[in-house]
Order: C-alpha cells, then structure tokens, then sequence
C-alpha cells in the first residue's frame, strides 16, 4: 500500500495479506492456530521478532491483521487492535491505560454503556472520574488536573448530537500529559479528521457504519504504534475480547463500499432533516448539518458534513412518540445506527432506559425525543414515510 492514496484507495485495497494463490478478494483465515516448522520457530515467533507472524488468534489472525492496517491506514493512525466490540475497544482503551488512584475527566453525555463503564467499572476499581458538559470548554478547562491521565468523550454524542470540539479539549488535556481517548461512531471513518485534530486513541463500534448492514458486531481501537503495542495489545491479548476472522471478513468487505453508503446516507440525513425542520408535530429538530444547529460552524471544520443521524423531539411526549413509532413502514424500530436499512429508536425507553429522570433531563433524552439512524432508501420515501407519520398525529 502506498501512504499517499487517497482514503478510497486505502478502503478498497489497504492492508490486503494475498497468499500463494493470489486471491483477489480478501481470504477468511478461520484457524485460531498456527503450526511452525520447527521448535526453533515456535521460540522465535513468541519472541515476536518479525511482523505478520501468528501465535494464536486471541493475539492476531491475518484476516483481523488485515482489517487493522486497512482501518488505521483510513483513520492517519499508525496502527490498530480490533476487538470483538464496540463496547471491547471502549473499555480495553480505558482499562489498558488506567490504574487506582488516576484520574479521568469525560464528557457526560455518553452512550448508555459508555456511560455504564465510566461511572461504574473505573470507579470500582479505585479511577476518579470528572463528568463536565462535552461542549463547554471551560468545564473541561477547570475539570482537567496535573493528575489527569485520559480524557474521554464522543465526538458527537449519542442521541442529542451535541459536538465536543476535539482540537479544543486536546489542546486543554496535552497541557497536563493526558492522553485524548475518542468515541469517533457518530463521526465515521468517512467524516473524521480526529488525528488531525489532536486525538491520541480513537476507538470505534465496528458495528455501524463499517459494518453498515448489521451483519456482525465488532470494534476497533486505532492509536500510535507505541499505545496499541505496549498499552492496548497486552490488555487485549490476556483478556480476549479478540475479533473472529470471519468477522474481520465482513468488516474488510464493509470499508470497501463504506465511503459510498456514508456519503449517500449523510446526504439523506441532510434531506430529512430540512424536510423536517418546522414541522408543526415537532418542537424541534436536531441535526448537525443543519444551519440552526448551535455547532453548525464546528461540525464544518471538524467532519465537514453532519452525519447520518438526526434526532427529533415530538410534540405531546412518549404517547405521540410511540404512535409515530408505530405508523412508519419503511424506517424499522430498532437501535442499530449506521445501517443500510433507516431505523429509528426511542431513547429515553430503550437505550437510554438505565438512566434517572433527572440525568435524562439534564442530557436533553425528552419523553418525544426520536433518533433516526438515516440508511441507504431512496430520501424521498423516507421523508413520505416520516411525514406520514408525524401528520396522522
Ligand atoms: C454502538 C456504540 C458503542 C458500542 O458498540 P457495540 O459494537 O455495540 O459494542 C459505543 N459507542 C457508541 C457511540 C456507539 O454508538
């Protein structure tokens, strides 16, 4: 691979291992061993003296090896782990790094299970966490401490859309030495200019938009070559929240068309979103793509486009919500985001559930709010089918 293709070029043939039949497509190695020539190399290989040499598929398999260099060639990083999760690349990329008595400083507005690990894995084991408001600045600026080790937050938070401006907590949290640990879902590979922008380990649900057609589950934490190495890998090694190989397959196959499906999903957002705004069944919508979006002039610079998700707050609550829920045909009700099919969930019931009414309210997860993941349909019959929906209330 050659380091100045463009970001296309690396989807398609990034990282491609061929073996000695040439195949064109990429090969699924489903073997969790290795056999060696000789006892000699065995010793050598877990001396770990050459690069592409395998031990044993929970340390790396040539499909997952695979995956890895395509999506670190993608994202600018110098190398990759990828895990079996979404949830196993957040937690491995904390859990690696951080020891009793460190302290950490993340934005509040989190993923449920982001949430979950933050506030009640780390502390358990004796990590202090500092929750500020992802958008304020100056929060971070006053919760960040010479005795803080990592920073975390989303890009894009998850399902109010709020942007954490990631050059600007960088800047605040290098001051001190701590490390920038990014969720970069709502961002995409497509979208993201996260090493750029000063993050130093960002870690992804695999699952979404790289997958794209909700096939398989999986992660990927990307950082330098000195994190992955001797932080992230020997976590990873030992616990095992390895990839399968035939996952790395689908997600080999999902970064080939995954610039296309991104592009003609943000479009769609976009459509939806302007087609939606002013609705006389909505309080409001939010969308980062849209000019009235608070963050429209960050979201410019830091992803260029607003992504494939919007997020809309129904008048009259869970009962007009659910009835909106209900009458859709083409949007499917699930908690998916990023898939080809456009799916729609109800926060504050489902994902969001584990939440107190008041976090819930300080965090903006109203009873009408309804977050659309827009997927790869024709944008004209999904706003037909929105509408539709929101004008039988
Ligand atoms: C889905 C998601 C995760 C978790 O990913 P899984 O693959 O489901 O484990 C983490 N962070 C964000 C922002 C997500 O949307």
């Amino acid at each position: 691979m050659n380091d100045s293709w463009k970001k296309r070029t690396k989807a398609v043939h990034g990282g491609t291992k061929r073996s000695q039949f040439g195949e064109l497509s990429e090969a699924i190695y489903l073997t969790q061993g290795f056999a060696y020539d000789s006892a000699e190399q065995a010793e050598a290989r877990f001396l770990k003296t050459e690069e592409d040499e395998f031990i044993y598929a929970r340390y790396g398999n040539p499909t997952v090896a695979m995956f890895e260099e395509r999506i670190a060639a993608l994202e600018g990083t110098e190398d990759a782990f990828a895990t079996a999760s979404g949830m196993a690349a957040v937690t491995a990329s904390l859990m690696s790094l951080l020891k009793a008595g460190d302290h950490v400083v993340s934005a509040k507005a989190l993923f449920g299970s982001c949430l979950y690990v933050l506030e009640e894995i780390l502390t358990r084991y004796g990590v202090e966490v500092t929750f500020v408001d992802g958008a304020d600045l100056d929060q971070w600026r006053a919760a960040v401490r010479p005795d803080t080790k990592a920073v975390f937050f989303e890009s894009v938070s998850n399902p109010t859309l709020e942007l954490v401006d990631i050059k600007g907590v960088a800047e605040i949290a290098h001051a001190h030495g701590a490390l920038i640990i990014v969720d970069n879902v709502f961002s995409t590979p497509t979208f993201s200019r996260a090493v750029d922008l000063g993050a130093d380990v960002i870690v992804y649900s695999a699952t979404k938009h790289i997958d794209g057609q909700g096939r398989t589950l999986g992660g990927v934490i990307l950082g330098t070559t000195e994190f992955i190495s001797k932080t992230a890998e020997p976590f990873l090694k030992h616990t095992g929240a390895a990839m399968s190989p035939f996952t790395a397959w689908v997600m080999l196959k999902g970064l080939e068309t995954m610039d296309l499906r991104v592009r003609a999903q943000a479009d769609g957002a976009l459509k939806l979103a302007e087609a939606l705004q002013g609705h006389p069944a909505l309080n409001h919508v939010i969308f980062p793509g849209l000019a009235a979006h608070p963050q429209h002039a960050l979201m410019q610079s830091q992803m260029g486009q607003g992504g494939t998700v919007l997020s809309f707050d129904v008048k009259g609550g869970q009962e007009a919500a659910f009835k909106v829920l209900n009458a859709l045909e083409i949007v499917k009700i699930s908690n998916n985001l990023g898939d080809a099919k456009s799916i729609v969930t109800h926060p504050a019931t489902t994902t969001h559930q584990r939440l107190a009414p008041e976090q819930k309210d300080e965090l903006g997860i109203t009873p009408g709010l309804l977050r659309l993941s827009v997927g790869l349909e024709d944008p004209d019959d999904l706003i037909a089918d929105v509408k539709g929906a929101l004008d039988a209330l």
